[in-house]
């Protein structure tokens, strides 16, 4: 069995899900595949095959309701300043800071998904990848919407944001609820219902817990470290249900739940289906 990716200590089998087998770390708790897809590999995907899957559901605003949540929440942390957006598909999360005030800057693997961001609306976005963007300290706040977990190696997107914030700079990060998709699908497993759960989970090339993602941003410098259910999109690219309008009330009925059930527990349980955390990089 491979060991663990971040701190090589050894991991023990999670659970498989159809060909894939996840193991967790014994000592850090982070839940990785055992046969992990190449830094080049991943990014190839990203090169070529995200913009087909993705495009239609922002064209047609299904993330627009939860760009203005996260513009909202990180305004309230530092006001409207300047903002690197990691994996920014099209730009349309950059076109909603800009209409804001924001000088909002972004970074795509995607040649497509640059086109139609340059073209269309304008935008300041950089073909390629943070690993190879030159800058450092310059940026307010860093977000990461729902990329990290799809990253070969996060703590080296992590460790390179970091360099790029100013000090007392923010990071955003958005990822699906490693704690709850696991949990759930084992359980399902356990009674011989995977087959009617899987397609509502997530699993990429990590899942990422709530306990996992402080200790990773905390060993990288950042503090304050806060992590909360986030509402979930509007769009449906994988989708989990046959009706998009029973979709939408599903999802917002459950995202509601669990709010509810994060105020009970003062943010002890977190049961949506996405959670995003903000932290703050340390000042040396
Ligand atoms: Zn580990």
């Amino acid at each position: 069995m491979r060991n663990c990716p971040y701190c090589n200590n050894s991991g023990s089998s999670y659970f498989d899900f159809f060909s894939r087998s996840y193991n967790q770390c014994v000592t850090c708790g982070l839940i990785y595949k055992e046969s992990q897809a190449s830094y080049e590999k991943t990014l190839t995907h990203y090169r070529e095959n995200y913009f087909g899957r993705y495009y239609s559901v922002e064209v047609e605003g299904g993330r627009n309701k939860l760009f203005s949540h996260i513009l909202d929440l990180i305004e309230e942390n530092r006001g409207i300043s300047s903002l690197l957006d990691v994996g920014t598909s099209c730009g349309f999360f950059l076109v909603a800071a800009r209409e804001r005030g924001w000088e909002a800057k972004g970074i795509e693997p995607s040649a497509q998904s640059v086109e139609v961001a340059q073209r269309e609306f304008g935008l300041d976005v950089y073909n390629g990848t943070l690993q190879t963007y030159n800058g450092n300290g310059q940026f307010d706040i860093i977000t990461f919407i729902n990329v990290l977990d799809h990253s070969a190696e996060p703590w080296k997107e992590i460790r390179k944001a970091s360099g790029l914030l100013k000090p007392g700079g923010l990071i955003y990060l958005r990822f699906p609820n490693g704690f709850l998709h696991t949990r759930v699908y084992r359980l399902a497993s356990k009674f011989r219902l995977a087959n009617l759960v899987h397609r509502f989970l997530v699993f990429h090339q990590y899942c990422f817990t709530p306990a996992y993602i402080t200790k990773l941003l905390s060993d990288y410098g950042f503090s304050e470290i806060v992590i909360l259910n986030s509402p979930t999109s509007e769009g449906d690219p994988q989708k989990p249900f046959y009706a998009p309008t029973l979709s939408k009330f599903i999802k917002k009925h459950l995202y509601l739940t669990a709010k509810f059930i994060e105020f009970i527990y003062s943010g002890k349980i977190l049961l949506s289906s996405s959670l995003e955390a903000v932290a703050v990089k340390n000042a040396s």
